[in-house]
Protein backbone atom coordinates (compact mmCIF):
# COMPACT_ATOMS: atom_id res chain seq x y z
CA UNK A 1 0.00 0.00 0.00
CA UNK A 2 1.18 3.57 -1.02
CA UNK A 3 1.87 5.87 2.29
CA UNK A 4 -0.91 8.62 2.30
CA UNK A 5 -0.22 11.76 0.75
CA UNK A 6 2.98 10.31 -1.00
CA UNK A 7 2.75 9.81 -4.77
CA UNK A 8 6.54 9.40 -5.70
CA UNK A 9 5.95 9.80 -9.73
CA UNK A 10 2.74 10.31 -10.03
CA UNK A 11 1.23 9.71 -13.64
CA UNK A 12 -0.38 13.30 -15.35
CA UNK A 13 -4.19 12.85 -14.61
CA UNK A 14 -4.80 13.40 -18.01
CA UNK A 15 -2.87 9.81 -18.57
CA UNK A 16 -4.59 8.23 -15.95
CA UNK A 17 -8.06 9.15 -17.22
CA UNK A 18 -6.95 7.66 -20.73
CA UNK A 19 -5.98 4.68 -19.17
CA UNK A 20 -9.43 4.53 -17.74
CA UNK A 21 -11.23 5.11 -20.17
CA UNK A 22 -9.22 2.48 -22.60
CA UNK A 23 -10.65 0.00 -19.92
CA UNK A 24 -7.25 -0.60 -18.44
CA UNK A 25 -6.61 -1.37 -14.51
CA UNK A 26 -5.45 1.79 -12.57
CA UNK A 27 -2.94 1.05 -9.40
CA UNK A 28 -3.59 2.34 -6.01
CA UNK A 29 -1.14 5.14 -6.89
CA UNK A 30 -3.35 6.25 -9.34
CA UNK A 31 -6.39 6.52 -7.04
CA UNK A 32 -4.57 8.46 -4.92
CA UNK A 33 -3.43 10.98 -8.01
CA UNK A 34 -7.31 11.10 -9.06
CA UNK A 35 -8.80 12.10 -5.84
CA UNK A 36 -6.28 14.59 -4.73
CA UNK A 37 -6.61 16.37 -8.51
CA UNK A 38 -6.50 20.11 -8.48
CA UNK A 39 -9.73 21.95 -8.89
CA UNK A 40 -8.98 22.76 -12.57
CA UNK A 41 -8.76 19.13 -12.86
CA UNK A 42 -11.24 17.78 -11.29
CA UNK A 43 -13.77 18.36 -14.61
CA UNK A 44 -12.24 16.24 -16.84
CA UNK A 45 -11.85 13.57 -13.76
CA UNK A 46 -16.27 13.86 -13.52
CA UNK A 47 -16.51 13.96 -17.29
CA UNK A 48 -14.19 10.47 -17.19
CA UNK A 49 -15.96 8.64 -14.42
CA UNK A 50 -19.65 10.12 -16.30
CA UNK A 51 -18.47 8.50 -19.91
CA UNK A 52 -17.86 5.04 -17.63
CA UNK A 53 -20.74 5.23 -15.94
CA UNK A 54 -22.95 5.30 -18.85
CA UNK A 55 -20.95 2.89 -20.60
CA UNK A 56 -21.61 0.51 -18.48
CA UNK A 57 -25.18 1.52 -16.85
CA UNK A 58 -26.37 3.88 -19.14
CA UNK A 59 -29.09 6.59 -17.79
CA UNK A 60 -30.58 4.70 -14.96
CA UNK A 61 -29.84 5.32 -12.07
CA UNK A 62 -31.72 2.82 -9.20
CA UNK A 63 -32.81 2.66 -5.73
CA UNK A 64 -34.47 0.07 -3.49
CA UNK A 65 -37.55 0.77 -1.57
CA UNK A 66 -36.95 -0.34 1.84
CA UNK A 67 -38.09 -0.55 5.45
CA UNK A 68 -35.28 0.28 7.73
CA UNK A 69 -35.58 -2.15 10.94
CA UNK A 70 -33.07 -1.17 13.71
CA UNK A 71 -33.63 -4.62 15.85
CA UNK A 72 -31.31 -3.20 18.25
CA UNK A 73 -29.58 -0.11 18.82
CA UNK A 74 -27.43 -1.55 21.56
CA UNK A 75 -24.01 -1.57 20.51
CA UNK A 76 -20.46 -2.48 21.90
CA UNK A 77 -19.05 -0.32 20.20
CA UNK A 78 -18.57 3.88 20.45
CA UNK A 79 -17.65 5.23 17.36
CA UNK A 80 -17.03 9.10 18.00
CA UNK A 81 -19.32 9.89 14.69
CA UNK A 82 -22.47 8.00 15.48
CA UNK A 83 -26.06 8.77 17.19
CA UNK A 84 -27.34 5.52 17.04
CA UNK A 85 -26.48 3.29 19.16
CA UNK A 86 -27.16 3.38 23.41
CA UNK A 87 -26.23 1.31 26.23
CA UNK A 88 -29.37 -0.48 28.06
CA UNK A 89 -31.40 1.90 30.01
CA UNK A 90 -30.60 4.29 28.15
CA UNK A 91 -33.46 6.86 26.83
CA UNK A 92 -34.27 5.76 23.38
CA UNK A 93 -32.41 2.15 24.05
CA UNK A 94 -34.51 -0.74 22.42
CA UNK A 95 -34.52 -4.62 21.21
CA UNK A 96 -37.31 -4.38 18.54
CA UNK A 97 -39.98 -8.10 19.00
CA UNK A 98 -40.15 -9.88 16.27
CA UNK A 99 -44.09 -8.78 16.07
CA UNK A 100 -42.41 -5.46 15.68
CA UNK A 101 -40.88 -6.66 13.22
CA UNK A 102 -43.88 -8.43 11.52
CA UNK A 103 -46.02 -5.46 12.09
CA UNK A 104 -43.27 -2.93 10.07
CA UNK A 105 -42.27 -5.28 7.72
CA UNK A 106 -46.07 -5.20 6.30
CA UNK A 107 -47.04 -1.65 6.63
CA UNK A 108 -43.59 -1.70 4.03
CA UNK A 109 -44.78 -4.21 1.38
CA UNK A 110 -48.70 -2.59 1.89
CA UNK A 111 -46.27 0.44 0.59
CA UNK A 112 -44.71 -1.11 -2.37
CA UNK A 113 -41.22 -1.80 -0.28
CA UNK A 114 -39.29 -4.97 -1.11
CA UNK A 115 -36.54 -4.55 1.16
CA UNK A 116 -36.07 -5.44 4.96
CA UNK A 117 -32.94 -3.81 6.19
CA UNK A 118 -31.61 -5.22 9.07
CA UNK A 119 -29.40 -3.03 10.29
CA UNK A 120 -28.08 -2.90 14.22
CA UNK A 121 -25.45 -2.56 16.58
CA UNK A 122 -21.98 -4.99 16.86
CA UNK A 123 -22.41 -7.74 19.18
CA UNK A 124 -23.94 -6.17 22.25
CA UNK A 125 -24.52 -9.38 23.98
CA UNK A 126 -20.41 -9.46 24.71
CA UNK A 127 -21.00 -5.97 26.70
CA UNK A 128 -24.37 -6.27 28.46
CA UNK A 129 -25.87 -9.15 30.90
CA UNK A 130 -29.31 -7.17 30.60
CA UNK A 131 -29.36 -7.50 27.05
CA UNK A 132 -28.02 -11.36 27.07
CA UNK A 133 -30.92 -11.97 29.60
CA UNK A 134 -33.12 -10.37 27.07
CA UNK A 135 -31.81 -13.02 24.20
CA UNK A 136 -32.64 -15.86 26.38
CA UNK A 137 -36.42 -14.21 27.04
CA UNK A 138 -36.52 -13.96 23.20
CA UNK A 139 -34.87 -17.23 22.98
CA UNK A 140 -32.10 -16.47 20.93
CA UNK A 141 -28.42 -16.97 22.04
CA UNK A 142 -26.94 -14.67 20.17
CA UNK A 143 -28.13 -11.84 18.25
CA UNK A 144 -27.36 -12.93 14.89
CA UNK A 145 -29.62 -16.09 15.90
CA UNK A 146 -32.31 -13.24 16.88
CA UNK A 147 -31.86 -11.69 13.59
CA UNK A 148 -31.90 -15.12 11.61
CA UNK A 149 -35.60 -15.54 13.25
CA UNK A 150 -36.28 -11.27 12.20
CA UNK A 151 -35.58 -12.41 8.35
CA UNK A 152 -37.70 -15.21 8.91
CA UNK A 153 -40.15 -13.12 9.76
CA UNK A 154 -39.49 -10.15 7.19
CA UNK A 155 -39.35 -12.93 4.74
CA UNK A 156 -43.06 -14.03 5.64
CA UNK A 157 -43.96 -10.59 5.15
CA UNK A 158 -42.96 -10.17 2.02
CA UNK A 159 -39.97 -8.25 1.87
CA UNK A 160 -36.76 -9.48 0.79
CA UNK A 161 -33.71 -9.17 3.45
CA UNK A 162 -30.75 -7.25 3.98
CA UNK A 163 -28.39 -7.85 6.87
CA UNK A 164 -26.33 -5.56 7.76
CA UNK A 165 -25.19 -6.07 11.52
CA UNK A 166 -21.36 -5.44 11.54
CA UNK A 167 -18.77 -8.13 12.12
CA UNK A 168 -19.86 -11.47 12.03
CA UNK A 169 -17.93 -15.07 11.50
CA UNK A 170 -17.77 -17.22 9.04
CA UNK A 171 -20.58 -19.54 10.51
CA UNK A 172 -23.07 -16.67 10.99
CA UNK A 173 -22.99 -15.50 7.99
CA UNK A 174 -23.57 -19.03 6.24
CA UNK A 175 -26.54 -18.87 8.48
CA UNK A 176 -28.23 -15.73 6.93
CA UNK A 177 -27.48 -16.58 3.27
CA UNK A 178 -30.67 -18.60 2.60
CA UNK A 179 -32.70 -15.71 4.27
CA UNK A 180 -30.72 -12.60 2.99
CA UNK A 181 -30.97 -11.58 -0.87
CA UNK A 182 -27.39 -9.82 -0.11
CA UNK A 183 -25.78 -8.81 3.31
CA UNK A 184 -23.47 -5.34 4.22
CA UNK A 185 -20.89 -4.30 5.88
CA UNK A 186 -19.06 -0.94 5.16
CA UNK A 187 -15.22 -1.30 5.36
CA UNK A 188 -15.23 2.66 6.74
CA UNK A 189 -11.31 2.77 5.82
CA UNK A 190 -8.72 0.66 5.46
CA UNK A 191 -6.64 2.62 7.68
CA UNK A 192 -5.72 1.19 10.71
CA UNK A 193 -4.34 5.02 11.92
CA UNK A 194 -8.23 5.30 12.97
CA UNK A 195 -8.43 3.51 15.86
CA UNK A 196 -5.38 4.74 17.42
CA UNK A 197 -6.03 6.80 20.59
CA UNK A 198 -8.00 10.21 20.13
CA UNK A 199 -9.10 8.60 16.22
CA UNK A 200 -13.06 7.60 15.78
CA UNK A 201 -12.64 3.98 16.58
CA UNK A 202 -10.53 3.98 19.50
CA UNK A 203 -13.45 2.54 21.50
CA UNK A 204 -14.62 0.40 18.57
CA UNK A 205 -13.14 -3.43 18.33
CA UNK A 206 -15.07 -3.91 15.59
CA UNK A 207 -13.79 -1.19 13.53
CA UNK A 208 -10.43 -2.56 13.11
CA UNK A 209 -9.84 -2.52 9.06
CA UNK A 210 -8.49 -6.05 9.07
CA UNK A 211 -11.26 -7.83 10.93
CA UNK A 212 -13.67 -6.12 8.31
CA UNK A 213 -11.06 -6.67 5.00
CA UNK A 214 -11.43 -10.69 6.56
CA UNK A 215 -14.98 -10.59 6.98
CA UNK A 216 -15.21 -8.62 3.42
CA UNK A 217 -13.13 -11.79 2.36
CA UNK A 218 -15.32 -14.66 3.51
CA UNK A 219 -18.41 -12.85 2.30
CA UNK A 220 -17.06 -13.67 -0.80
CA UNK A 221 -15.57 -16.80 -0.17
CA UNK A 222 -19.55 -17.63 0.50
CA UNK A 223 -20.79 -16.29 -2.39
CA UNK A 224 -22.91 -13.87 -0.84
CA UNK A 225 -23.84 -10.49 -3.16
CA UNK A 226 -22.02 -8.30 -0.74
CA UNK A 227 -22.57 -4.14 -0.30
CA UNK A 228 -19.91 -2.20 1.31
CA UNK A 229 -18.53 1.18 1.00
CA UNK A 230 -16.27 4.38 2.76
CA UNK A 231 -17.21 6.87 5.45
CA UNK A 232 -16.09 10.41 4.28
CA UNK A 233 -15.17 13.11 7.25
CA UNK A 234 -14.17 10.84 10.18
CA UNK A 235 -10.24 11.52 10.66
CA UNK A 236 -8.96 9.84 7.63
CA UNK A 237 -6.78 11.65 4.33
CA UNK A 238 -7.86 11.49 0.93
CA UNK A 239 -4.90 9.45 0.17
CA UNK A 240 -6.38 6.88 2.55
CA UNK A 241 -10.14 6.96 0.92
CA UNK A 242 -8.32 6.27 -2.03
CA UNK A 243 -6.19 3.15 -0.61
CA UNK A 244 -9.61 1.76 0.76
CA UNK A 245 -11.28 2.19 -2.19
CA UNK A 246 -8.10 -0.11 -4.25
CA UNK A 247 -8.36 -2.40 -1.46
CA UNK A 248 -12.32 -2.89 -1.93
CA UNK A 249 -11.27 -2.99 -5.54
CA UNK A 250 -8.86 -5.72 -4.82
CA UNK A 251 -11.35 -8.03 -3.20
CA UNK A 252 -13.75 -7.62 -5.43
CA UNK A 253 -11.11 -8.71 -8.43
CA UNK A 254 -10.64 -12.02 -6.26
CA UNK A 255 -14.47 -13.34 -5.83
CA UNK A 256 -16.45 -10.79 -7.45
CA UNK A 257 -18.99 -10.52 -4.86
CA UNK A 258 -19.03 -6.97 -4.56
CA UNK A 259 -22.35 -5.87 -5.53
CA UNK A 260 -22.29 -2.15 -4.70
CA UNK A 261 -20.22 0.49 -3.50
CA UNK A 262 -21.33 3.60 -0.94
CA UNK A 263 -19.83 6.58 -0.48
CA UNK A 264 -21.05 8.32 2.34
CA UNK A 265 -20.23 11.53 3.97
CA UNK A 266 -20.12 12.21 7.91
CA UNK A 267 -22.78 14.43 9.14
CA UNK A 268 -22.52 16.42 12.19
CA UNK A 269 -25.03 16.12 15.00
CA UNK A 270 -25.36 18.19 18.64
CA UNK A 271 -25.52 14.91 20.37
CA UNK A 272 -22.44 13.31 19.52
CA UNK A 273 -18.68 13.77 20.19
CA UNK A 274 -17.54 14.97 16.70
CA UNK A 275 -20.55 17.43 17.23
CA UNK A 276 -18.29 20.16 15.62
CA UNK A 277 -16.20 18.11 13.35
CA UNK A 278 -16.33 19.38 9.94
CA UNK A 279 -18.30 17.78 7.66
CA UNK A 280 -16.76 16.51 3.87
CA UNK A 281 -17.22 19.17 1.28
CA UNK A 282 -18.71 18.84 -1.43
CA UNK A 283 -15.26 18.77 -3.82
CA UNK A 284 -14.46 15.72 -1.85
CA UNK A 285 -17.49 13.82 -2.36
CA UNK A 286 -17.32 14.31 -6.11
CA UNK A 287 -13.80 13.44 -6.17
CA UNK A 288 -14.60 10.07 -3.94
CA UNK A 289 -17.75 9.26 -6.60
CA UNK A 290 -15.43 9.67 -9.76
CA UNK A 291 -12.44 8.15 -8.04
CA UNK A 292 -14.38 4.99 -6.88
CA UNK A 293 -15.79 4.79 -10.92
CA UNK A 294 -12.72 5.54 -12.25
CA UNK A 295 -11.14 2.69 -10.27
CA UNK A 296 -14.04 0.12 -10.31
CA UNK A 297 -15.03 0.56 -13.97
CA UNK A 298 -18.23 0.51 -15.59
CA UNK A 299 -19.67 -1.99 -14.42
CA UNK A 300 -19.80 -1.00 -10.59
CA UNK A 301 -22.62 0.27 -8.87
CA UNK A 302 -21.22 2.90 -7.29
CA UNK A 303 -24.10 4.49 -4.51
CA UNK A 304 -24.20 8.16 -2.85
CA UNK A 305 -27.08 8.50 -0.09
CA UNK A 306 -29.20 11.26 -1.35
CA UNK A 307 -30.57 12.33 2.09
CA UNK A 308 -27.05 13.35 3.50
CA UNK A 309 -26.29 15.59 0.55
CA UNK A 310 -30.05 16.85 -0.81
CA UNK A 311 -28.25 19.84 -2.84
CA UNK A 312 -25.94 17.37 -4.66
CA UNK A 313 -28.10 15.04 -6.60
CA UNK A 314 -26.84 16.39 -9.74
CA UNK A 315 -23.50 16.81 -9.11
CA UNK A 316 -23.21 12.98 -7.47
CA UNK A 317 -24.81 11.95 -11.26
CA UNK A 318 -22.16 13.92 -12.67
CA UNK A 319 -19.50 12.20 -10.56
CA UNK A 320 -20.49 9.13 -11.81
CA UNK A 321 -23.31 7.36 -9.58
CA UNK A 322 -25.85 5.19 -10.67
CA UNK A 323 -27.58 3.92 -7.75
CA UNK A 324 -29.04 6.09 -4.64
CA UNK A 325 -28.94 3.07 -2.04
CA UNK A 326 -32.53 2.71 0.06
CA UNK A 327 -34.86 5.14 0.61
CA UNK A 328 -38.22 4.54 2.44
CA UNK A 329 -41.54 5.77 2.83
CA UNK A 330 -42.14 4.61 6.10
CA UNK A 331 -38.99 4.47 8.44
CA UNK A 332 -36.60 7.31 9.19
CA UNK A 333 -32.34 7.16 8.83
CA UNK A 334 -31.95 5.70 12.18
CA UNK A 335 -28.10 6.63 11.57
CA UNK A 336 -28.74 9.76 10.09
CA UNK A 337 -32.33 10.88 11.88
CA UNK A 338 -31.95 14.45 10.92
CA UNK A 339 -32.03 14.01 7.29
CA UNK A 340 -34.87 12.70 6.02
CA UNK A 341 -35.23 10.70 2.44
CA UNK A 342 -35.94 12.50 -0.52
CA UNK A 343 -39.72 12.53 -1.74
CA UNK A 344 -39.76 9.84 -4.70
CA UNK A 345 -41.47 11.97 -7.39
CA UNK A 346 -39.14 14.70 -6.58
CA UNK A 347 -36.15 12.87 -6.53
CA UNK A 348 -37.44 11.66 -10.05
CA UNK A 349 -37.79 14.46 -11.27
CA UNK A 350 -34.33 15.74 -10.79
CA UNK A 351 -32.79 12.73 -11.92
CA UNK A 352 -35.12 13.37 -15.12
CA UNK A 353 -33.58 17.33 -15.43
CA UNK A 354 -30.51 15.69 -15.22
CA UNK A 355 -31.38 12.99 -17.97
CA UNK A 356 -31.94 9.64 -15.61
CA UNK A 357 -34.14 7.53 -15.35
CA UNK A 358 -35.17 6.71 -11.75
CA UNK A 359 -35.78 3.10 -11.40
CA UNK A 360 -36.42 0.85 -8.53
CA UNK A 361 -34.41 -1.96 -7.61
CA UNK A 362 -34.13 -5.25 -5.52
CA UNK A 363 -31.30 -5.44 -2.39
CA UNK A 364 -29.86 -7.77 -4.72
CA UNK A 365 -28.71 -6.59 -8.00
CA UNK A 366 -29.74 -8.20 -11.45
CA UNK A 367 -26.60 -9.33 -12.30
CA UNK A 368 -26.39 -11.58 -9.34
CA UNK A 369 -29.53 -13.10 -9.69
CA UNK A 370 -28.53 -16.98 -10.44
CA UNK A 371 -27.55 -20.05 -9.22
CA UNK A 372 -24.17 -19.33 -7.69
CA UNK A 373 -25.44 -16.39 -5.33
CA UNK A 374 -28.63 -17.01 -4.37
CA UNK A 375 -29.41 -19.76 -2.38
CA UNK A 376 -31.83 -22.21 -3.12
CA UNK A 377 -34.28 -21.19 -0.80
CA UNK A 378 -34.16 -17.47 -1.51
CA UNK A 379 -34.61 -17.97 -5.17
CA UNK A 380 -38.17 -18.33 -5.68
CA UNK A 381 -38.96 -15.36 -3.73
CA UNK A 382 -36.11 -13.24 -5.33
CA UNK A 383 -37.50 -14.66 -9.11
CA UNK A 384 -41.06 -13.43 -7.97
CA UNK A 385 -40.00 -9.97 -6.49
CA UNK A 386 -37.69 -9.30 -9.99
CA UNK A 387 -40.43 -10.24 -11.90
CA UNK A 388 -42.49 -7.61 -9.84
CA UNK A 389 -40.20 -4.62 -10.85
CA UNK A 390 -40.18 -5.44 -14.54
CA UNK A 391 -41.64 -2.24 -16.39
CA UNK A 392 -39.55 0.09 -14.40
CA UNK A 393 -41.69 1.24 -11.54
CA UNK A 394 -40.33 4.38 -9.95
S1 LIG B 1 -21.41 3.23 14.14
FE1 LIG B 1 -22.15 1.13 14.39
S2 LIG B 1 -20.46 0.10 15.45
FE2 LIG B 1 -20.11 2.30 15.72
S3 LIG B 1 -21.10 2.77 17.68
FE3 LIG B 1 -22.60 3.15 16.06
S4 LIG B 1 -23.78 1.28 15.95
FE4 LIG B 1 -21.91 0.80 17.02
Amino acid sequence: MAEAGTSLHPAPVFDILERARAGEPLDELDAVRLIECSDGELPSVLRSAAELRDRGKGREVTYSRKVFLPVTNLCRDRCTYCTFRKDPGDPGAWTMTLKQIAQWSRRGREMGCKEALMCLGDKPELAFRDYRDLLAELGARSTTEYVVSACRVALQEGLLPHTNAGIMTREEMRELRPLNASMGLMLENISPRLRQRGGVHQWAPDKDPALRMRMLEEAGELRVPFTTGILLGIGESAAERAQSLFAIGQLHQRFGHIQEVIIQNFRAKPDIPMAEAPEPGTGEMARAIATARLLLGPTMNVQAPPNLSPHEIELFLQAGINDWGGISPLSKDYVNPEAPWPHLEALANRCARAGFHLKQRLAIYPEYINAEWVDTAMMPAITRFSDELVGGLT
